[in-house]
């Protein structure tokens, strides 16, 4: 573990606030405020990926010594690491929130990882900072342990996302109301530790720009260029439109596979969207069992829904809205910006026809499977049909001899599949002889789906059950989930209970179908 180099750009080459305190306070003039984890009773490592680990160039005796727990609990620092908060703002549900800012996650260091990577490390829960207004800088268990899951499961999708380090339990409680109703109650504390190359935030540089803070802007712009996109020349005169340019199209990327997966975010506020293309934040997310647009996991978001499945390629564009206003004042002429927004809505619409396509077992996608697609949807939603599980299940689909039969474990709803069995028929009949037309090898069509519909995704009933038995401190569970959702693309026989649909008693349990904010 000592061996791990740290290079801190971010601090380095950025402004930050000369005020040490963690009193709550607006920061103006700096990306950043230096800020200590504050130490926590019992650190307790209770899960970890191998896999970042091996690319940060920690052993399992690195991550078995004592100290892991104590440096990722954030009761010690090692030699060269500089802890800090970011200083960002953002829109919450719509509306400019003005400051808010790192209020309980603390960046460590920018590691330089075994793979060659740059890696920040970043405690979420580790403490008071500037920027936690009345909270109390921690995190619960439940939400810490949704986060560790869920962001690794991510990666292994294929999914751009930040990653996880370690998850370690503080030793100490922390009171939540859950649902804000009055009904709080003490719960473990935890703390993990993600990794990303950049935690930066479309919040981050509407903030400078909502304040008039125009040369911070300009030099947060010119940092990210430099460090976080290689690729583009920062002295070129067209560069921040470029750069824009490429944020939208990795944003439509991103959105594309959530809607690939049934991933929902849950809180898509702009300061919950990376500059770099990134799933970042997981908070009151849940995958999509039911097909249903407008289903949202996140109980605060109920009423306006504006954060629900269908919803997100939209909100995806209007958030990168807010980030061109915020870049305007940099620009001469705002036509490019404006350009790259529409490109947006091009590249999430081949991005979604071409993973479609895939989807279905299609080459390619014409002007008619479009329709054929939207009416697997609709009749997905009026028949109560599980996502993940149909369209894993159009593989088996016979295209000699279509039934609806690979299709069965999907319904939700006996009466809803008896109903609907006929235009089920129809559509199963319609997509066969497509099938047929397009002429792929069986096994090729097959293979091609496998690796594009998940057999495993993290059910939001599975992941409670995971944290229900972390609680009483079993952690069989977390292990398990761990390991059928590094494969999520192949079956893994003797885990069919992790593949199926969601049970009874979870249609309306609380942390299942309904979360919210607090965490
Ligand atoms: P979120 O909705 O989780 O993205 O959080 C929005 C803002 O509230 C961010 O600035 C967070 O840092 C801050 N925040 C959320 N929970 C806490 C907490 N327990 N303590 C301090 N700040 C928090
Ligand atoms: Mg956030």
């Amino acid at each position: 573990m000592q061996t791990l180099e740290f290079d801190n750009r971010f601090i380095r080459e950025l402004p930050g606030d000369p005020d040490t305190s963690v009193r709550p306070r607006q920061v103006t003039g700096a990306c950043w405020s230096p800020v200590q984890p504050t130490p926590v009773a019992a650190p307790r490592l209770i899960a970890y990926s191998p896999e970042v680990a091996a690319a940060l160039g920690l052993t399992a005796a690195d991550v078995r010594d004592p100290r892991f727990a104590e440096v990722f609990a954030g009761n010690a620092l090692l030699p060269g690491m500089a802890p800090w908060a970011a200083c960002y703002g953002g829109h919450q549900f719509g509306n400019w929130a003005g400051q808010l800012g790192d209020g309980r996650a603390i960046s460590l260091g920018e590691a330089l990882g075994a793979d060659g990577n740059r890696h920040e490390l970043q405690l979420k829960g580790a403490g008071p900072t500037p920027y936690s207004r009345m909270a109390d800088g921690r995190a619960v268990l439940r939400s810490s342990l949704r986060e560790f899951l869920c962001s690794e499961a991510m990666h292994h999708l294929g999914v751009p996302t930040t990653r996880a380090l370690s998850l370690v339990l503080t030793g100490e409680e922390v009171v939540r109301d859950m649902f804000y109703d009055g009904h709080p109650r003490a719960e473990p504390g935890a703390i993990v530790c993600r990794v990303a190359p950049s935690f930066i935030r479309l919040g981050n540089f509407e903030l400078f720009a909502a304040r008039g803070e125009r040369d911070l802007l300009a030099r947060l712009v010119d940092f990210t260029i430099r460090r976080d996109f290689p690729e583009l020349d920062p002295e070129a005169p067209d560069c921040i439109a470029r750069w824009f340019e490429e944020v939208c199209v990795r944003t439509a990327r991103l959105i594309a596979h959530w809607m690939r997966v049934g991933f929902v975010h849950g809180v898509m506020n702009t300061d919950n969207l990376s500059i770099l293309g990134l799933t970042i934040d997981y908070g009151p997310y849940g995958w999509l069992e039911d097909v249903d647009p407008n289903w949202t996991p996140n109980t605060t978001d109920a009423h306006g829904r504006r954060y629900a499945f269908g919803r997100q390629p939209e909100i995806g564009q209007w958030n990168l809205l807010c980030l061109a206003r915020a870049l305007a004042s940099l620009v001469e002429d705002p036509e490019p910006l404006r350009a790259a927004l529409e490109r947006y809505v091009e590249v999430y619409s081949d991005e979604y026809r071409r993973m479609h396509a895939a989807k279905l077992g299609l080459r390619e996608i014409t002007e008619t499977d479009v329709v054929l697609v939207q009416q697997l949807y609709r009749l997905m939603q009026q028949a109560e049909v599980d996502f993940t599980l149909a369209f894993r299940a159009l593989a088996d689909v016979d295209p000699a001899h279509p039934s609806p039969a690979p299709l069965e474990s999907a319904f939700y709803r006996e009466d809803l599949r008896a109903r609907h069995a006929d235009a089920w028929q129809d559509w199963l009949d319609d997509y066969a002889a497509r099938i047929r037309q397009d002429a792929l090898p069986a096994a090729e069509r097959r293979e091609s789906m496998a690796s594009v519909n998940p057999r495993y995704v993290l059910r939001n009933w599975l992941a409670q059950q995971a944290i229900d038995q972390a609680e009483q401190g079993d952690y069989t569970m977390v292990g398990e989930l761990m390991e059928v959702l590094r494969r999520p693309y192949d079956d893994q026989p003797g885990r069919e209970a992790f593949a199926a649909r969601r049970p009874e008693w979870a249609r309306h349990r609380a942390g299942c179908s309904m979360l919210s904010c607090s965490s």
